[in-house]
């Protein structure tokens, strides 16, 4: 039996609702992860973090260990960059999602982090899924750059199989022959996943865009199309960020856009969770 594909429906009532760290994730519950790419600094990250728990984010995002494409780029603070994000976790009382990319750093990931990021990457590492699984820690799975919805939902049963049933999906885009954009959204994916699966489906607009400027409207079109979150990328200073600079939103313009999801999810008949229950 799939684990993963029974309750399969578009009704908000019948979808599997997730209680991560006092946040409902999922069914009529709208979830916001913001935060910079990449743990860069001590400073970067805690006046990140307190502007996304003043503005009302759900969740802090940033990566301690980045999959990059080249292996001569910036590979992600690691060690300390965990530390960075458990100050400001027992700072702002956000929960972290943060990226795990190797079996090797289970145990020193999940000690700081509320929800693995499974990167686009990673989706068919089967031996991270299941170790994952094993884990406990409630995940986000994104979709493989080139990985087809049956794919997607067989790569969350590998997490499922073990008993771990917080499994988050995300569409962040897939390669197309569209060169104009970094990668093509496919946001037909949230209600046919939604067929597939009870599990929450969420978007990534920040890295199919590759532009800020983009952000915004995919922002709004995902909550229209019944996305049960957005995990969006925002940086103090994104003209100097290491990695995915391009595609940033900047720290104040995050209230405003924050605003204008939050009235786009309400009229999908979903209420953003942020304070903790
Ligand atoms: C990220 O979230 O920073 C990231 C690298 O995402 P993806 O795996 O979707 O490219
Ligand atoms: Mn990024």
């Amino acid at each position: 039996m799939m684990i993963g594909m029974k309750q399969g429906s578009n009704d908000e009532r019948h979808r599997a609702v997730f209680d991560i760290a006092g946040r409902k994730v999922g069914g009529e519950h709208f979830t916001v992860i913001a935060g910079p790419c990449t743990v860069e600094s001590r400073d970067q990250i805690l006046t990140s973090a307190d502007a996304m728990l003043t503005a009302g984010a759900t969740m802090f995002r940033g990566g301690a260990y980045k999959p990059r494409t080249s292996p001569y780029s910036f590979q992600g603070l690691g060690q300390e960059g965990l530390r960075l994000l458990a100050e400001a976790k027992e700072r702002t009382g956000l929960p972290i999602v943060t990226e795990l990319m190797d079996v090797r750093d289970v145990e020193a990931v999940c000690e700081v982090a509320d929800v693995i990021q499974v990167g686009a990457r990673n989706m068919q590492n089967y031996t991270l899924l299941s170790e994952i699984g094993r884990s406990g820690t409630p995940a986000i799975l994104k979709r493989g750059l080139s990985a087809t919805l049956e794919e997607l939902v067989m790569a969350a049963e590998y997490i499922l199989k073990e008993g771990n049933e917080k499994v988050l999906l995300c569409e962040r885009g897939i390669r197309t022959y569209e060169p104009a954009y970094r990668f093509t959204l496919d946001l037909m994916a949230v209600p046919v996943l939604k067929e597939m699966t009870h599990l929450p489906i969420i978007v990534d607009p920040s890295h199919a865009a590759g532009r800020r400027d983009l952000v915004p409207s995919l922002s709004l079109a995902a909550a229209a199309v019944g996305a049960d979150g957005i995990i969006v990328e925002v940086h103090p200073e994104p003209d100097e960020a290491i990695c995915d600079g391009p595609q940033q939103l900047r720290l104040e313009d995050f209230p405003a856009y924050l605003e204008q999801v939050e009235r786009v999810a309400q009229a999908a008949g979903k209420q953003l969770s942020a304070a903790a229950v």
